[in-house]
């Protein structure tokens, strides 16, 4: 099979080629403004067309100005759950029975709604969960890819429907792909818009009904998806949103014996957790969890250095390493490896730290409390037991009340058995191992549970077989300066994981991840 042809939405690149940064930065700058302007907000929840109050609510506040309110978000309970699962199952009959083709066209209509309003979900985006300019819109581009993918896929394989023929006299066949009812979506909150987008598009184009529950850090951005699909004709009660806690909302949903079938991209802990209650309580339906990663990267005694050195510096930092694809150790030649190290530690030094909505914003503010203290721990822990290079810092300098910014962090002397070496940590913290052959930085790299994202950084054409052969990884990229290991494209480079980072092998944005919203049935009549 030819795969088709696919343009990516691309937002800054296209720009930059055609010489017009400016007009996005402009474009982005204004966009910020209209934005914040609106922001400060209460929010209800969506449960079949309306919107839901409830008396208690938690408050957003970005991550770059803790005094910046992004609004006020109603907390679901139970019983909204309840709701929201009722309206799902009875709007699927009707959503199943549409043609595809009308299905589709909802979700077209809806992304080009995005296209026109990117800018202004970028900033939103930005001010929520505090990433850059760039890399908001690349998650804004990343969802409108999704939609133009899965849709397109969907009308190419005609639905997933076809005639088998007459295989003896008189039985008329068919066989066809159905949905299973409602899904329930949990999304992170470090693509929020991306990943809430995907998967439940996913679902939904496939004919499933959905209940949505977006991470507690991030429901600006859902909320506005929603308003996009209701204006583009969503009928009522095919998604609902619920917002609130993991545990007060998210478990509860997990649980419903309504919900077939599960969507989740974040950690390992709660999707591990989210399929053995599947399994505990005797349901059938898929589980499709992307979790985490500790991404390696590889560099031989062959490698270009100051591509290596770009490479693992963007792939451990952008986004203040927040992302599951984020570079997290590194296996250096030894013969290399005091030259790559210094370069990477002073072009580290050189990354500038801010608010999202700043242009100069390299490494952006921590979402969370928690995230903080877990850098501080574990810089504390690197100190400890090795050497922090550079970084090991949070940053105080000007109001510490302002935002949660620290240093992006560069360690050596840990072994590579260690914790720091093995955890996921979601922080810009990378560490750096000697390694005295391919082999070995193989070996290493492959030691370990998870197998999202790995990189390699060599001239030479066997090496570069050899280790395309051997890594244990879902995506893998050789001589990526532009990033080690994270900014995977819709269609080109599907994105999912072996071992632990995911649960069934088909990645997201590529041609096997619509059917797995789906079951097989044969029909066969007599006449
Ligand atoms: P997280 O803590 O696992 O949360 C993800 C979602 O699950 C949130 O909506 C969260 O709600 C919800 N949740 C928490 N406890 C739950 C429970 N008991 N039952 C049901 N839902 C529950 O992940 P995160 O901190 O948002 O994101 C970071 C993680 O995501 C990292 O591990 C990263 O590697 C992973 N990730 C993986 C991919 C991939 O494609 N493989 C992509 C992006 C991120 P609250 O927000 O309310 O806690
Ligand atoms: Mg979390």
């Amino acid at each position: 099979m030819q795969p088709r042809e696919f343009d990516n939405e691309l937002t800054y690149l296209t720009h930059k080629q055609a010489g017009e940064e400016s007009a996005f930065h402009q474009s982005y700058e204004e966009a910020v403004e209209s934005v914040r302007a609106e922001l400060g907000q209460s929010h209800g929840m969506r449960i079949g067309g309306d919107v839901v109050e409830t008396d208690s609510s938690f408050t957003v506040t970005s991550p770059g100005d803790l005094s910046l309110e992004i609004g006020e978000f109603a907390a679901g309970s139970e019983d909204n759950v309840e709701a929201a699962v009722r309206a799902a199952k009875e709007a699927h009959p009707n959503w199943e029975d549409r043609d595809v083709g009308s299905r589709v066209e909802i979700f077209q209509d809806a992304a080009d709604i995005m296209r026109d309003r990117k800018y202004e979900l970028a900033a939103a985006l930005s001010l929520e969960n505090g990433k850059n300019r760039t890399e908001a819109m690349a998650d804004v581009d990343e969802a409108i890819d999704f939609i133009d993918f899965y849709s397109s896929e969907l009308e190419r394989a005609d639905g997933y429907e076809f005639d088998t023929g007459e295989p003896t006299p008189g039985e008329h066949t068919t066989n066809l792909l159905r949905p299973y009812g409602v899904f329930a979506v949990i999304s992170p909150f470090n693509f929020p818009m991306a990943l809430f987008v995907g998967m439940s598009t996913g679902a939904l184009v496939t004919g499933n009904t959905v209940v949505a529950k977006p991470a507690s850090t991030t429901p600006l951005v859902a909320q506005m998806y929603v308003d996009i699909l209701q204006e583009a004709g969503l009928p009522d009660g095919v998604l609902n949103v619920v917002m609130g806690s993991g545990s007060d909302v998210g478990q509860p949903l997990i649980e419903h014996e309504d919900v077939s079938g599960v969507a989740f991209t974040g950690s390992r802990k709660v999707g591990l957790n989210i399929q053995e209650t599947f399994m505990e309580l005797g349901k059938r339906g898929p589980v499709i969890a992307e979790l985490g990663g500790k991404n390696p990267v590889i560099v031989s005694e062959t490698a270009d250095i100051d591509e290596a050195v770009e490479g693992v510096k963007n792939g451990a930092f952008s986004f203040a390493g927040q992302k599951c694809s984020a570079t997290s150790r590194v296996y250096v030649d030894e013969s290399i490896i005091d030259e790559f190290t210094e370069q990477l530690v002073a072009e580290t030094k050189e990354l500038t730290i801010g608010r999202a909505t700043e242009k100069e914003t390299f490494v952006s503010p921590l979402i969370n409390d928690s995230a903080l203290e877990y850098y501080q721990e574990i810089t504390e822990q690197a100190r400890e037991d090795g050497t922090v290079r550079t970084g090991g810092s949070v940053v105080t300098s000007g109001d510490p009340e302002e935002g949660r910014f620290v240093e992006p962090t560069v360690v050596t002397d840990i072994p590579h058995e260690h914790d720091l070496a093995r955890d996921e940590h979601f922080l810009p913290f990378v560490t750096i191992h000697p390694i005295s052959d391919l082999e070995e930085g193989i070996e290493k790299s492959n030691d370990s549970e998870y197998g999202l994202c790995a990189g390699l950084f060599s001239q030479d054409d066997e090496e570069i077989d050899r280790w395309f052969k051997e890594i244990e990884s879902g995506m893998c990229y050789v001589n990526r300066s532009q990033s080690a290991t994270t900014g995977a494209l819709v269609q080109a480079q599907p994105f999912g994981g072996w071992k632990f980072s995911g649960t069934t092998g088909k990645f997201a944005g590529g041609y096997w991840y619509l059917q797995q919203f789906l079951r097989e049935q044969s029909r066969t009549r007599v006449e």
